[in-house]
């Protein structure tokens, strides 16, 4: 049976190349990166290399790039770093309603720890409104915290202009970023943010990988308390086989990053496309011009999206409802109430993110497959309904 991977936003293969580079620093130059001897400094070299390559994605420089666990260790760094250090400036903090739990949690944790947080609300596509955020600021506000790329249903900010607002007041901001790397061209100077988090296996380089970019001059509390790795800011021996993979995985995403985007926006668009020519009732959630290139969040009507994905798992099809954080329980997706999607359609709504393997043939499949679970899942439904179940 084919098996077609769709869920490319929830993580993604590391690339053979990327294996490759990886696999000698596991048992053969394993040296401690801090110890003295040539089998140290050669592990020392490859991380000055693999941080170069980091850094090169983002346009940051490379003593500005501080190796993490993950994404999420990343965000809770910024936010929880930030708060810390600057707990004498104030105690407000704004970010958005839209948040990956690695930010809203960390938000959470510190509301109970005497911190004001304002989460901003978005438009129906998802976008951030400026006013709203100019509005949010006042004279306690210590951090911004606004996504690059939503994870559930794609929507892409206008950060430059978020950060500008930001930056006239005086406030640090942070990006979590993980979701835009590789899929928009990225230049934090450009951007003019002060943190921005990003991560390995969303970029086909391994998990367990992730990366803070700290502006220069940048007030932040240490995350990790230790030895002197990643400037004394996050001790630990670092990750040599994961930050060796980050940075392979960097080099190819800037190397194919164009046409990368115009492979994935082409097949995603074609997906869109047929879904909506051979089914009915079906909606496309989140914005169709401030879009993640892979992205596809759609609702489809009269159905629940669990009994889509269990159907399409069987077909050898892996698809997500929501973010993949909660598809363990049947709470709404926070993203979808968040843009003002009525609950039941919440219910009937799936994610497929397509990445660098998917070919049209894969699309094909899922689209014949698509049709007829629809189809099977609507008429149990109409059933159901006309006997009252
Ligand atoms: C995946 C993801 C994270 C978490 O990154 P990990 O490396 O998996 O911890 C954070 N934010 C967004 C938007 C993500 O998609």
């Amino acid at each position: 049976m084919r098996q077609v991977y769709l869920d490319y936003a929830a993580t993604t293969p590391v690339k053979e190349e990327v294996l490759k580079e990886m696999i000698p620093f596991f048992s053969e130059n394993f040296g401690n990166p801090s110890s003295l001897y040539t089998k140290g400094s050669a592990s020392k070299e490859a991380i000055m290399i693999a941080r170069r390559k980091v850094s090169s994605l983002i346009g940051a420089d490379e003593n500005e790039l501080f190796f993490t666990s993950s994404g999420t260790e990343a965000d809770d760094w910024a936010i929880i770093g930030i708060a810390d250090a600057l707990k004498s400036k104030g105690n407000h903090i704004i970010t958005t309603g839209i948040e990956h739990h690695a930010v809203l949690h960390s938000c959470e944790y510190l509301a109970k720890n005497g911190y004001e947080i304002t989460f901003l609300p978005v438009d129906k596509e998802g976008r951030v409104r400026a006013e709203d955020l100019e509005n949010a600021i006042t004279d306690k506000t210590i951090l911004v915290s606004i996504m690059y790329v939503n994870n559930e249903v794609g929507t892409i900010q206008d950060i430059k202009e978020l950060c500008r607002i930001t930056k006239s007041k005086n406030v640090v901001f942070h990006t979590d970023a993980v979701q835009a790397l590789g899929n928009v061209k990225i230049n934090v100077k450009e951007l003019g943010v002060d943190l921005m988090s990003i991560s390995g296996h969303k970029i086909y380089g391994p998990k367990g990988i992730g990366a803070l970019y700290i502006k220069r001059g940048t007030k932040i509390s240490d995350f990790m308390h230790g030895g002197a790795q990643e400037n004394k800011k996050r001790a630990g021996t670092e990750n040599l086989t994961g930050i060796v993979g980050f940075g392979k995985a960097a080099e190819l995403a800037e190397l194919n990053s164009e046409n990368h985007i115009t492979k994935v926006t082409e097949l995603r668009n074609y997906f869109i496309d047929q879904v909506f020519e051979k089914i009915d009732d079906v909606f496309l959630n989140g914005s169709r011009e401030f879009r993640h290139p892979g992205n596809a969040n759609i609702t489809f009507e009269f159905i629940e999206g669990e009994a889509m994905l269990l159907y399409l798992d069987l077909l050898g099809i892996s698809v997500s409802t929501g973010s993949a954080c909660s598809s363990a329980s049947l709470t709404p997706s926070h993203v979808l109430t968040c843009l003002g999607v009525p609950v039941e359609k919440i219910h009937g709504s799936l994610r497929f993110t397509i990445g660098d393997p998917t070919t049209k043939e894969d699309i094909d499949y899922v689209i014949e497959k698509l049709v007829e679970v629809v189809a099977k899942l609507r008429a149990i439904s109409s059933v159901s309904k006309a006997k009252g179940w």
